[in-house]
């Protein structure tokens, strides 16, 4: 494991900080097990000693999809009142 970082713009995090120096998100990784959250770079879970490197890297990902997914939504929801004539 190297340098970690910002889940929400990708910027380089150090370990010590508590918060993106570029976008202000808060930089904890979440434990898919009890939903504990502890700083970014933390190996384990502190509660249930679940591995929080896999879990972050996982939740990156799944950020990305509700992201792409959520801007699909909002491009139809548009589109669709273009197309609704009562609006
Ligand atoms: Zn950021
Ligand atoms: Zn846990």
């Amino acid at each position: 494991m190297t340098d970690s970082a910002c889940p929400s713009c990708g910027a380089p995090a150090t370990l010590a900080s508590r918060y993106c120096g570029d976008c202000g998100t808060e930089l904890v990784v979440q434990c898919a097990t009890c939903d504990a959250t502890w700083p970014l770079g933390q190996q384990f879970c502190g509660a249930c000693g679940m591995n929080l490197d896999e879990v972050g890297t996982r939740d990156v990902e799944e950020r990305k999809v509700v992201t792409a997914l959520f801007a699909d939504l909002v491009s139809s929801t548009e589109l669709a009142a273009r197309l609704d004539p009562r609006s």
